[in-house]
């Protein structure tokens, strides 16, 4: 599933590609992934409006339009967003298409159909559930060591419960938190309020460290995830320990394991990670 650091590439690729292009044409071969308007008033009211600006907030994609609009975008498991010229073949899965002045087309792609796209004038953001109760930006200035100890302090759950937890931190899914919580040598299980002040910050780093350098990799294709040209990005040549199960540890020479917790697949070092 796309995380912050492939919707952050995304957003950057298509900055480079669509800013400053109108929608001429609309084409919803799917109206099942679009959640507000109906089918017509979206593409009636999306035709003809220019692509001012690109934003990211934690999973989500942002893309303002003229007249105040904003579509608001999340890819889930297995969407992709991306320009292409017109005469590429249709691929199967094509949900949307928007016909863009210059002749190429934005087209979201989505073989799961998890994902979802709003139109919505920008104060009805907050009626967006997902979308309002967003924790802060891990990677943002107000996100301070003294902001993330707050929010560990006192809590029972589980380090991964809190990394995976999108009102607490914004945009950190399954690969990232394995990721970050083994750069911190911490384990998974550990319950968040227990933490030291010196683990706390070695946590703290490890979050903006990781984050930061997928971001420089352009993400991690392990999926379906491709950038919004289409290219794969390279942090999966990275991955210390998501998907390494029985493989050795680059650090110690152990066995990555794999234990679930709330469901979800976690990969750790049992030697590194205390
Ligand atoms: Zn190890």
């Amino acid at each position: 599933m796309p995380e912050l650091p492939e919707v952050e590439t995304i957003k950057l690729s298509l900055e480079q590609e669509i800013l400053g292009e109108v929608i001429n044409r609309v084409k919803v071969l799917n109206p099942q992934i679009i959640k507000k308007p109906g089918k017509k008033d979206f593409a009636c009211r999306l035709t003809g409006l220019c692509i001012e600006s690109i934003e990211r907030r934690g999973k989500y994609l942002l893309i303002r339009l003229s007249g105040g609009l904003v579509l608001l975008i999340h890819l889930r498991m297995t969407g992709r967003l991306f320009v292409t010229s017109p005469e590429r073949e249709l691929e199967k899965h094509t949900h949307l298409v928007l016909v863009l002045s210059e002749g190429r087309e934005l087209r979201f792609k989505d073989v799961r159909r998890f994902g979802t796209i709003y139109l919505l004038e920008d104060y009805e953001l907050k009626s967006v559930s997902g979308f309002a109760a967003l924790g802060p930006e891990p990677l943002g200035g107000d996100f301070t060591l003294h902001l993330f100890a707050r929010i560990l302090s006192g809590r029972r759950c589980k380090l991964k419960q809190i990394l995976l937890n999108q009102s607490l931190l914004a945009g950190i899914g399954n690969i990232y938190a394995d990721e970050i919580l083994f750069n911190a040598g911490l384990s998974p299980c550990r319950e968040a309020g227990t933490l030291c002040e010196e683990e706390i910050a070695r946590l703290y780093g490890s979050i903006r460290a990781v984050l930061r350098e997928a971001i420089k990799l352009r993400g991690t294709s392990v999926n379906d995830y491709v950038d919004g040209r289409g290219r794969p990005g390279a942090y999966q040549n990275k991955l210390e320990v998501y998907r390494r199960e029985g493989k050795p540890c680059r650090r110690c020479g152990g066995k990555i394991m794999r234990l679930k917790i709330s469901g979800r697949s976690t990969y750790y070092c049992p030697q590194c990670q205390s």
